[in-house]
């Protein structure tokens, strides 16, 4: 399969690949519904340990300009989002050393008592962090995140899943086998989670081939992904990245296409409009794209590398409208969500 989606992808006319891609989705999502969330990315703490060549949000623990957020801030930014009909937090951070295991569960137990949501929280790579800084094994670390409150797992930190280049620009995070080790323990543990491609790092069009294969792979084995998102690396500001060469619109329609091809096994695949733009967010769903993402309300780490998008509820569903789709506000499991809110 490889070798015909890399020959597919070199020499097929960008309205072929999209094309094919637009049949899967059909074929996937013949209602016609395209789905979006409302939600708000908290990211916890910028304090991190990890060093990756393209972040721009993170400083060093003895950098003066680190945080961590209080419970109660993260509360009030919750119920933030909860007037405005949002239905999730993403809640992700740094790879803290300081961070005793204890603040998590007790941040989620918290969450929990006193500003009930769906959390969506804490990726592959934090609970690697913590199974190797707090010595538990991955397992115990997700069955003790699930039982104070964690309900689902964000596919972040995958960028391309092929350790040559994670060595390059992510040498400290969780290995490619060890990234896909967690995402398979927590689905036999019963999460479901998203997936994801931070492409443009550098790879070649083989290594996002395999990266697809392997996600591909996991998926057969487990079907636990509910969703694939693909974006470029933000050259721009990244402290060792910015002379990196920046990819453009049709690169991003042609990786969303090869991505539903691959991926015919993962049910939903999102529009990147928070990088993208909205009017290239409306193209890729007829590039195999079902869902337009969240109208995020927060997102640090992508407006640190100076790319934010910002939109309303109004305006993606006048985008959706305008593709020929019916918009429908989501939750994590992509259930339908029928009373209206205003953003
Ligand atoms: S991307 Fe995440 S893990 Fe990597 S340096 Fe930034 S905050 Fe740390």
């Amino acid at each position: 399969m490889n070798r015909d989606l890399l020959e597919f992808y070199r020499n097929a006319p960008l309205l072929d690949l999209g094309a094919e891609a637009d049949r899967i989705r059909r074929e996937m999502h013949p209602d016609g519904i395209v789905t979006y969330i409302v939600d708000r990315n908290i990211n916890y703490t910028n304090v991190c340990v990890a060093d990756c060549g393209f972040c721009a949000f993170y400083r060093r623990p003895q950098d003066g300009a680190g945080w961590t957020l209080s419970y109660e801030q993260i509360g009030a930014k919750i119920d933030e989002v909860k007037a405005l009909g949002g239905v999730q937090i993403l809640i992700q951070g740094g790879h803290n050393p300081y961070i005793p295991f204890d603040w998590y569960l007790d941040l989620l137990r918290y969450i929990k008592a006193h500003h009930p949501i769906h959390v969506h929280g804490f990726s592959p790579s934090e609970v690697d962090f913590w199974s190797t800084l707090y010595r538990m094994d991955a397992r115990t670390v997700i069955r003790e995140l699930v039982a104070a409150g964690l309900d689902s797992i964000p596919g972040a930190g995958g960028e391309i899943l092929v350790q040559r280049v994670r060595d390059r620009v992510a040498k400290k995070k969780a290995s490619a086998e060890r990234w896909l080790e967690v995402m398979e323990i927590a689905h036999q543990e019963g999460l479901r989670t998203s997936c994801t491609m931070m492409y443009g790092i550098g790879e070649r069009l083989e290594d996002r081939i395999e990266h697809l294969q392997r996600l591909r792979d996991l998926q057969a084995r487990t079907g636990g992904f509910t969703a694939f998102i693909c974006w470029p690396l933000q050259p721009e500001n990244t402290p060792s990245m910015s002379a990196m060469p920046k990819t453009d619109a049709v690169e991003y329609l042609r990786t969303i296409a090869l991505a539903r091809i691959a991926l015919d096994n993962i049910p939903n695949v999102q529009a990147s409009w928070v990088t993208m733009g909205m009017k290239l967010g409306q193209i890729a769903l007829h590039y195999g794209c079902n869902d337009f993402g969240s109208l995020m309300i927060e997102e640090n780490v992508v407006s640190a590398a100076n790319t934010t998008h910002r939109t309303t509820i109004g305006e993606i569903e006048s985008l959706i409208r305008g593709a020929g789709f019916e918009p429908r506000r989501r939750r994590q499991n992509y259930e339908l969500i029928e009373e209206a809110v205003a953003v």
